[in-house]
């Protein structure tokens, strides 16, 4: 079984749950610079679920992989039908006018007309749940979570790969799937517990995240970081002292992995939510009950949560006071470029092939 060497550094990216605004620019920054070939149309690379919520794939945290008392966990397959098949609007109904542009028999049945690629109405899509809450109303809530490949420092998708197609780069610690070497026998999907390996049916590969390496590679954060309008996406190596990245993670103890139960030592890193506190029986805000139940919390994140959360409380108080804060000038993000511990140099500058080349 092949294992992952220690590398010598390791990219790590942390997201703050609390500036998301759910419009999914970086999924669609993802889609539209690595994944919009043909056999590539069910593959969101990045995606960004509404928690509480079943997620992409439906019931992801349901399925298994990763490792448990540092022993492989079985794992279930997640399918196109689980991730939710790229399904189309059917414009003429939506729009309620046929191809002529004149009025459609339908006079169109509003945003809820699919057109779906096995006919019928599709069941399930990536954030199929969208911006649906728990709990009763006036204490209701939601929040979003943002999931890419976590480039794990002991990654079950490589342990489970018997070609050795897949490979962690002692440079900087992005994993990778060598397409040459990949067979498609998909035990990698089954193995990864986040499942963010995605199958490509007409080329029989796996495929997934690169964390945007030829863009890194020339000093460029991924497009998903640099596209995101929140400013919530933090990017940079986790030994780097002058990174917001350690900062956040090592420093400041506030960013932390989803589900690190699950054995593969995410590098990815989420500073938790801090919803409004409850109201009570008489509409009194209730300072002892946050809306989020904390249990919730400490199942996605891990007890290190409550003191997370404390400290974002603690510091969001001393700059009510009008006293200055580190980590909140850090999360507020009032310079972009800090965000990237050092690449940020812009897209538009990258060399281009020439004719001559
Ligand atoms: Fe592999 Fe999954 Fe970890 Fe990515 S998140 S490195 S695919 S185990
Ligand atoms: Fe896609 Fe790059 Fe973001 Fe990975 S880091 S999800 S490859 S845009
Ligand atoms: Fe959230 Fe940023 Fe993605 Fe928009 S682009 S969904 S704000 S992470």
């Amino acid at each position: 079984m092949p294992q992952a060497p220690e590398v010598d550094r390791q990219l790590a990216v942390v997201f703050d749950t609390n500036k998301c605004l759910g419009c999914q620019t970086c999924t669609i920054a993802c889609k539209t610079l690595w994944t919009h070939q043909e056999g590539m149309e069910y593959h969101w690379w990045n995606i960004v679920n509404t928690k509480p919520g079943r997620g992409t794939p439906r019931d992801i945290d349901q399925m298994g992989g990763g490792f448990r008392d540092e022993k492989t966990y079985p794992g279930q397959l997640p399918t196109r039908e689980t991730f939710g098949e790229a399904w189309d609007y059917n414009y003429d109904e939506v729009l309620g006018v046929d191809k002529e542009g004149l009025p459609s028999p339908s006079g169109g049945r509003g945003s809820t007309a699919f057109l779906h690629p096995k006919g019928g109405e599709p069941v399930w899509s990536p954030n199929w749940e969208e911006d649906q809450g728990a709990g009763e109303y006036p204490n209701c809530y939601y929040f979003y979570v943002q999931f890419i490949c976590n480039h794990c420092t002991k990654p079950a998708c490589l342990e489970a790969c018997p070609r050795a197609a897949i490979y962690k780069r002692m440079e900087d610690g992005i994993v990778l799937i060598d397409e040459e070497r990949c067979n498609g026998y998909r035990f990698c999907l089954e193995a990864c517990p986040y499942k963010r390996i995605y199958f490509n049916h007409l080329q029989v590969i796996a495929q997934k995240c690169v964390l945007c390496f030829p863009r890194v590679e020339q000093g460029v954060a991924p497009a998903c970081m640099r596209q995101c309008p929140g400013r919530l996406r933090f990017f940079g190596y986790l030994d780097d002292e002058d990174s917001v990245v350690y900062k956040l993670v090592e420093k400041w103890k506030v960013a932390l992995p989803y589900h690190e139960d699950w054995g593969t030592s995410p590098n990815v890193f989420y500073v938790p939510p801090l919803a409004p506190y409850r109201f009570n029986e008489v509409g009194d805000i209730d300072e002892e009950n946050p809306r989020i139940p904390v249990e919730y919390l400490i199942e996605l994140f891990g007890s290190k949560v409550k003191q997370a959360l404390a400290t974002l409380r603690k510091e969001m108080e001393k700059t009510r006071r009008g006293e200055r804060s580190e980590l909140m000038d850090i999360l507020i993000a009032y310079r972009w470029k800090d965000n990237f511990g050092g690449f940020d140099r812009d897209p538009a500058e990258l060399d281009r092939p020439t004719v001559k080349d």
